[in-house]
């Protein structure tokens, strides 16, 4: 029996890729205002490969995308000139305006109408790699609780968020559903667990091509509107 039906966030429910262009456009058009310095050195393309080599030097970072952010922004700050103390504060009021921007995000044709129907049978959960907010974006309302990498200190597919998810809902691995986009930390991630899993693929790709190594998910999704029927197929035991 089902009781908990874990969600990604990013290109599960939304897609991400636009959303994270306009929040870095926002972000660089207030460096742009505010820390001029930053930005007569640094485009936004430089200083995203900035970001990157702050990252392959800090593996402890790779799990923490906003800490991450945050620093990069400082030590950009830094680099440029400016004193720790400023540094500091000015790359806390950037990344504040990155993050806010981020939340901006455009749902799926149908993925409030899919949050909606499983709610009154399930409790959900969001479970990100990203730092996507959902009671900034108002999806509160459907989740019971959401789990982020940068909270539980490891990135799906790495088992540590979705064991804390059984642990929070009190719940065990075969009464749960993940749901998500990516095949490795989605599917591979929660199968490992023992949890069933439902991979939404719109792209309609095939499994053995997209990952010829893993083991397959429990059913597919080529829309979100489909997502509702096979849940309760797996929750029948339709699905062995
Ligand atoms: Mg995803």
């Amino acid at each position: 029996m089902i009781k908990l039906i874990t969600f990604d966030l990013d290109n599960t429910l939304w897609d991400t890729d636009p959303v994270i262009i306009q929040a870095e456009q926002h972000l660089y058009d207030w460096l742009k205002k505010n820390c001029p310095a930053l930005t007569n050195q640094y485009s936004k393309e430089s200083m995203r490969q900035f970001k990157m080599g702050v990252a392959n030097a800090n593996p402890a970072l790779k799990h923490k995308v906003s800490t991450l952010r945050l620093e990069a922004i400082k030590l950009n700050l830094l680099d440029v000139g400016y004193d720790d103390r400023a540094a500091t504060l000015q790359a806390q009021q950037a990344f504040d305006i990155f993050h806010q921007a981020r939340q901006q995000v455009s749902f799926f044709d149908h993925t409030l109408h899919v949050l909606d129907d499983l709610k009154k049978t399930y409790q959900l959960a969001a479970l990100t790699n990203g730092n996507a907010d959902v009671s900034v974006i108002g999806l509160d309302c459907y989740f019971d609780f959401s789990l982020s990498a940068e909270l539980v200190g490891k990135q799906k597919p790495e088992p540590d968020m979705f064991l804390a998810a059984l642990d929070h809902a009190n719940v065990a691995a075969e009464e749960v559903i993940h749901i998500g986009d990516h095949p490795e930390h989605d599917i591979m991630g929660a199968s490992q667990v023992g949890f069933h899993t439902i991979w939404v693929n719109f792209e309609a790709a095939s499994w053995r091509d997209a990952t010829p190594y893993l083991s397959p998910p429990t059913a597919e999704a080529h829309c979100l509107s489909e997502i509702p029927k096979l849940v309760a197929r797996i929750d029948e035991g339709s699905y062995k």
